[in-house]
């Protein structure tokens, strides 16, 4: 008796601005090339470097618009002025296909995900300190003054959410929360819960051992 080939875990990974989320991502796909990550689709116009359909799908508002209307998204989310969501169709199907999906979302999505997919793994991954994750929004020069204070006032307000997450990760050094991360993943598939059906056709099958009298 073979266990079926299990559903994937989804994975919803949150952090400040600048915590170092899509860089601890990047290095766990590259380490562990059996996760998938969802690509979101969102209206904020691309950074120097990013590329449509890699890093986002990136949309106008009204075809956002759209995606909502057609239920297209797991969730969606507006965050610093912009709308940020995550289409359907692709994570169901690596979630079918057995591969772990991670979703990189804020806090607001996340706590969506939560109601439509409870069984789903929350990790939250947070700077040392604060002044890190102002020197890394400040260093990485991508946004304007203005921009990195919004993203400061967010992850002010962010941190109220924290610990509503199942796991936290304190991103110190980069390669250790790549293995913490990974080994927390994959210490999720052995979870009882992910394994009902197999346990009951377990249990049948050895109870047939018993004679129908000493059942
Ligand atoms: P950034 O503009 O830095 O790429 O992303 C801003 C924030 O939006 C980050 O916290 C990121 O995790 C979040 N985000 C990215 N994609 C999605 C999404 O599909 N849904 C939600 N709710 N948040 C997202």
């Amino acid at each position: 008796m073979a266990e079926k080939k299990e559903r994937g875990l989804l994975v919803v990974i949150s952090g400040f601005s600048g915590a170092g989320k899509g860089t601890l991502i990047r290095e766990l796909m590259h380490r562990y090339p059996n996760y998938r990550l969802s690509v979101s689709a969102t209206t904020r116009a691309p950074r120097a470097g990013e590329e449509d359909g890699r890093d986002y799908f990136f949309v106008s508002r009204d075809r956002f618009e759209e995606m909502i209307a057609q239920s297209e998204l797991i969730e969606y989310a507006s965050y610093v002025g912009n709308y940020y969501g995550t289409p359907k169709a692709y994570v169901e199907k690596m979630l079918d296909a057995g591969h772990d999906v991670i979703l990189e979302i804020e806090i607001q999505g996340a706590l969506k995900v939560k109601d439509i997919f409870p069984e789903a793994v929350f990790v939250f991954v947070a700077p040392p300190n604060a002044e890190s994750l102002e020197q890394r929004l400040t260093g990485r020069g991508t946004e304007s003054k203005e921009q990195v204070l919004a993203r400061l006032k967010r992850a002010a307000e962010e941190s109220r959410w924290m610990s509503d997450y199942e796991y936290l990760l304190v991103n110190d050094d980069l390669s250790e929360t790549v293995e913490n991360l990974h080994a927390l993943l994959k210490s999720q598939h052995f979870s009882m819960g992910r394994h009902r059906a197999f346990t009951e056709e377990l249990g049948a099958a050895l109870n047939r051992f018993y004679s129908e009298e000493e059942k």
